[in-house]
């Protein structure tokens, strides 16, 4: 294993990694500093929890010290896409940790917060600027925000920018950086369209992959629960009364759903708190925060609002439903087990689920263990067949309007005569 004394990195940086603790690199950034040291553009297959954050930021931070230009103002040097505020936010902060013993300038931009103290920011130009893209498309056509002159692009979690419907947003930026740039693309998954968008950006990219998504989390206890739909609130207060899961995130499916579970737990004596898209930035905040302090044990998230996190030392992970995305099942197990430690996955899985955890169990290649000793175990799940993958997220996006377990029953079981 190499060391960071082993990497051209300056001594500003190597101290800095020293204070954080950091002895050893990721096999992400082993691979991948010493490419980018050098200005290839790169190709990174990774998910977060990998360490791909300091394995772009570092080399960047390098060498924007070591071409020792300004920005103008209102410009940056180096522009980092994230999908989500939260990400945005982590990065920024890794960029200030890593590069606290430089004098560069880093901002972080992103939305549903007031546009004032961003502007600001921008108004005398900075090194770095870590932005989410709705608020960066906003800054630049109210001429706050300039992109020529950049030197650098990073497109962080591309799939999940796709998922997500910026497309459009990542194309019309492009369009306004300078042709010749350092181009860095991270992808946790590497669909068709993602390998486009990386083949439109990069020119002949050094290609990194670490932990392929399907075989990811090998650390991580994975057992599934067979129970109805009605029990699931039960059987997660059966589970979240044992002590010893210090550090919970729960994950479901809707907002709605996350505010009924809170609300809930709440009855039942255990204080959790929900974090998605119609909580406020500062709800969010705030709500993350007592979470990382250890002030609240349980958090309730949505896929998205969960999506890059960085929280170590969580414990458990709950599934209180199932995704239909086979690939958010492993981001989401994902946010335990960081760096090395053990963590443990439980699933809860409805009779409408058992198609969304075959295809989990394909994409990660084993099967997950089930546990029958609980007093929620479901022998009706047990027994149904498979519903279509189509008519299972029907069922399940419908709920609201189909409430009604007998014309569930029902489509059950015209997808059994089929
Ligand atoms: P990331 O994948 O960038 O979200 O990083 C995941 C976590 O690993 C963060 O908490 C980082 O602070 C931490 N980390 C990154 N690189 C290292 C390293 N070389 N040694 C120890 N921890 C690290």
């Amino acid at each position: 294993m190499i060391s960071f004394s082993e990497l051209k990195l300056i001594d500003p940086i190597k101290l800095a990694l020293k204070e954080a603790g950091y002895t050893h690199p990721t096999p992400i950034q082993a691979q991948a500093i010493p490419a980018l040291l050098e200005g290839k553009d790169l190709l990174g297959c990774a998910q977060t929890g990998t360490g791909k954050t300091a394995a772009f930021a570092l080399p960047i931070l390098n060498r924007l010290v070591e071409a020792n230009k300004r920005a103008l103002p209102r410009h940056t040097r180096v522009l980092v896409l994230t999908p989500t505020r939260e990400l945005a936010i982590q990065v920024h902060e890794s960029f200030a940790t890593y590069g606290k013993h430089l004098s560069l300038k880093y901002a972080v931009v992103y939305g549903g917060v007031g546009q004032s103290p961003q502007v600001k920011t921008m108004s005398g130009g900075v090194d770095v600027l870590v932005a989410t893209p709705g608020r960066l498309m906003d800054l630049i056509e109210q001429g706050f925000i300039k992109l020529a002159g950049l030197d650098v692009f990073v497109l962080d979690e591309a799939d999940r920018m796709l998922d997500m419907g910026f497309i459009h947003d990542i194309k019309k930026v492009l369009k306004l950086l300078p042709p010749r740039r350092h181009n860095l693309f991270f992808s946790a998954t590497m669909p068709p369209e993602i390998e486009k968008l990386a083949n439109s950006i990069l020119v002949n990219p050094v290609k990194v992959e670490v932990t392929p998504v399907s075989s990811t989390a090998e650390l991580i206890t994975q057992s599934v629960m067979y129970v109805d739909r009605e029990n699931k609130r039960p059987l997660l207060k059966h589970i979240l009364d044992d002590d010893n899961l210090k550090r919970v995130i729960v994950f479901s499916r809707t907002k709605h759903g996350a505010n009924k579970i809170v609300e809930y737990l709440g009855k039942a004596g255990i204080i959790s708190e929900a974090i998605h898209g119609n909580k406020s930035q500062s709800a969010r905040q705030k709500a993350l925060e007592n979470f990382r302090s250890g002030k609240t044990r349980v958090l309730i998230a949505t896929d998205i609002a969960a999506r890059g996190i960085d929280i170590d030392d969580i414990s458990h992970v709950i599934n209180y439903d199932l995704p239909n995305v086979s690939e958010d099942y492993v981001h989401r197990i994902g946010r335990t087990a960081r760096a090395g430690a053990s963590g443990k996955a439980i699933s809860f899985c409805d009779s409408e689920e058992k198609v969304f955890l075959k295809d989990i169990e394909k994409l990660i290649g084993k099967n997950i263990t089930l546990v029958e000793d609980q007093p929620f175990h479901s022998q009706v799940v047990v027994d149904s067949r498979l519903l279509s993958k189509g008519k299972a997220k029907t069922l399940i996006d419908g709920r609201n309007k189909l409430p009604n377990s007998r014309e569930r029953q029902r489509s059950v079981h015209k997808s059994k005569k089929k």
